[in-house]
């Protein structure tokens, strides 16, 4: 874990602008979303997740499982240097955050019960995505 300086950087008031009130209130206040309401709970369609804040790709569908918990959930990230672990001892809990690398913005969290090798599970609000389906002329 390392601090990292963001390479896409706004003022709150730009987020404001740039974000929907619920886009914001996560990648920007690290709020969570309400389990099962998120937009990418059930999505099974092949592509890439993105930021919503900033459009680097997170996460490929090729990682996401069926938690069960309510919130998109991966085994990975598409690269590992997309996002950055950081530990969030708030809330009485001992959680690792997980953001953005390039512009900071809150995701979720990654827990240690996934499914995979390496049994992590990628905890993330769907505000805090912008889904890309797969180019079905590119498979
Ligand atoms: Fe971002």
């Amino acid at each position: 874990m390392s601090t990292h300086e963001p390479a896409v950087v706004k003022t709150e008031k730009e987020w404001r602008e740039a974000l929907t009130p619920e886009q914001y209130e996560v990648l920007r206040r690290a709020g969570t979303e309400a389990p099962f309401t998120g937009e990418y709970v059930y999505n099974k369609d092949s592509g890439d997740y993105r930021c919503a804040a900033c459009s680097a790709v997170l996460f490929s569908a090729d990682a996401k499982f069926d938690s069960g918990t309510g919130w998109p959930s991966f085994t990975e990230p598409a690269v590992a240097e997309a996002v950055e672990l950081r530990p969030d001892n708030g809330l009485f809990m001992r959680r690792t955050e997980v953001l953005c690398r390039r512009c900071g913005g809150h995701l979720g969290h990654v827990f240690d019960d996934g499914p995979g090798p390496d049994g992590q599970r990628y905890c993330i609000n769907s505000a805090a995505l912008d889904f890309t389906p797969q180019d079905p002329s590119s498979s």
